[in-house]
């Protein structure tokens, strides 16, 4: 068998997925599903969490995950298809830190760190967001000592159950 040397290790990636318009728990399960289809191998997910916006405070509370996927992927086609779940959930950009369907980040790639004018990894508000660390902690509290992340959890509040999210994601055909 003729060994493929282009080929990219399989990494593990870390996501975060973010809604607060229209129906929040119906666009992180048709996001992750896009996701999911498009080269992403599910490995784990946290409970679905209502968070209080950051940044821009007069918008409706979101619904945040964490999912953690292996992939093959190369960095910016992981980027380029977090932003296309985004599209496909018709994201509005009108306002910076404003609602969104959809808002899709990369937290981690692996042990890799990269700085580009595009992508950032470890992403670079991570740490300050308690919607990505208490979720992480819930997953894998050694992934927060290993980049001395540290823990927080305020103004998150576990709605949905990680055991109800792969219940949903199996009943949509997106995890067998
Ligand atoms: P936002 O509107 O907050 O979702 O930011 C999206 C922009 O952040 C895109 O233009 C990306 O190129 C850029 N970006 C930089 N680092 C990351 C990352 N780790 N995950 C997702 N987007 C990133």
């Amino acid at each position: 068998m003729i060994k493929r040397t282009d080929e990219n290790p399989l990494q593990t990636v870390w996501l975060s997925l973010g809604s607060n318009l229209g129906d929040r728990l119906q666009n992180l399960i048709r996001g992750m599903g896009i996701l999911l289809t498009g080269g992403l191998m599910f490995e784990d997910c946290s409970g679905i969490y209502e968070t209080d916006p950051v940044g821009f405070l007069e918008q409706p509370p979101f619904y945040n995950l964490v999912l953690k996927v292996r992939t093959t992927l190369p960095p910016h086609e992981i980027l380029v298809l977090c932003q296309q779940a985004e599209k496909a959930l018709r994201r509005e950009r009108a306002l910076r830190w404003g609602p969104r369907t959809l808002d899709v980040d990369i937290l981690l790639i692996g042990d890799r760190r990269l700085s580009e004018a595009d992508l950032e990894v470890p992403h670079p508000r991570m740490k300050e967001r308690a919607f990505v660390l208490g979720p992480l902690e819930d997953m894998d509290p050694a992934i927060l000592k290993k980049w001395g992340f540290p823990p927080r959890r305020a103004g998150i509040d576990l709605k949905i159950p990680a055991s109800d999210v792969r219940i949903l994601l199996q009943q949509n055909g997106w995890l067998s």
